[in-house]
């Protein structure tokens, strides 16, 4: 985390820029901060402006531009928030974001009005209200440890939260959502892991979005949350125009995932965020791409490709083309060969 990369200088002299990346950096980073950890910097391919990697961390001009449907919170979780740091949306489940720092902050973030700004860092005292709000709103059975990156917290501090959420008797679960182990494996240490297990049950989401981020190290480091955390650790992967928009790259990528022990859960539709135009893959296509993986690729492998709305509705599920019609009280599908069939309820 130290040896973040965080200037011009810096990235210039590892990577080779192309003039508008070069153009695009520092407005870009006015809006939302860059940073890159060496070990993220180490996946990019220097030389190719196309490789994954690299759109994911570096800006580019697309960035700058806002189309007249992005706006700044585009799941509208200021609006829910009861308390500093809460989003409460659905009724049994609440959202708590606990730290501003990530690693790397990924180009899409959805949370990029907040995360990386320092005047967004949430206090003890902004804990204790929140743990509060958790006792007395009996609906709520699980918790969404968020920032931000939550695994930034010290040993002692996740220890303390996690164990104060197991004393609130109706809090069924609790799921940790971490982009280290992609973006800084070395994070996942015996300590941490220590911790974890002691709070058995917990769930660990990851966010990878295309498999050359399944190095040997973020292998490992999944390995370790597994067998000595503890933790069941699911995925959740951003559909992103250029990076993952295919089915032979999700198909290997959901491969991979499961291969080191991870389940694929969701795959996003990009939310409607500020600078997110240059990311976004038409809905039609994510459907397109599900309808193909589906023909492929064992259940166990796909995520739920989904749209969180605009606004704060909720995930809807993006579910692939296979209803055609209904008339006279017949529905008529069709299966992921194209061949139509008729059911009556
Ligand atoms: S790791 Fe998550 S919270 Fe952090 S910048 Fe990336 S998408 Fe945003």
């Amino acid at each position: 985390m130290q040896n973040r990369i965080q200037t011009l200088d810096e990235l210039s002299s590892k990577v080779t820029l192309t003039e508008s990346e070069r153009s695009a950096f520092s407005e870009a980073n006015r809006v939302f901060s860059f940073s890159l950890s060496p070990y993220y910097l180490s996946l990019i391919d220097p030389e190719d402006p196309d490789c994954p990697i690299r759109k994911q961390a570096i800006p580019r001009p697309e960035e700058l531009l806002r189309k007249p449907n992005e706006v700044e919170d585009p799941l509208a979780e200021e609006s829910h928030m009861p308390v500093k740091g809460v989003t409460h949306r659905y009724p049994d489940r609440a959202l708590w974001y606990l730290s501003h720092v990530c690693a790397v902050y990924c180009r899409f973030c959805t949370r990029k009005r907040k995360v990386s700004d320092s005047l967004e860092t949430p206090h003890r005292s902004d804990w204790e209200l929140a743990l509060e709000y958790f006792r007395t709103q009996k609906e709520i059975r699980e918790v969404i440890l968020s920032g931000g990156d939550p695994l930034t917290l010290s040993e002692n501090q996740l220890d303390w939260i996690l164990k104060e959420l197991k004393t609130i008797p109706h809090i069924n679960q609790i799921r940790i959502h971490t982009r280290y182990p992609v973006t800084l494996p070395m994070r996942i240490t015996d300590e941490l892991c220590e911790v974890l297990s002691t709070h058995f049950p917990l769930f660990v989401v990851t966010h990878f979005n295309h498999p050359k981020e399944i190095t040997e190290l973020a292998a490992s480091s999944i390995e370790k949350l597994i067998k000595k955390g503890h933790v069941m650790v699911l995925n959740q992967s951003v559909l992103l125009k250029g990076i993952n928009d295919n089915s032979k790259v999700l198909e290997e990528l959901n491969y991979r995932l499961v291969k080191v022990g991870i389940k694929p859960y969701y795959l996003h539709q990009c939310d409607e965020v500020y600078g997110s135009h240059g990311f976004v893959v038409p809905m039609e296509r994510g459907m397109q791409i599900m309808t193909e993986l589906r023909g492929k690729q064992s259940g166990i492998c796909q995520p739920l490709y989904v749209k969180d709305l605009t606004g704060g509705g909720g995930k809807v599920p993006l579910t692939p083309q296979y209803y055609i019609e209904e008339k006279d009280g017949k529905y008529k599908f069709q299966n992921y060969r194209g061949i139509p069939f008729e059911v009556s309820h």
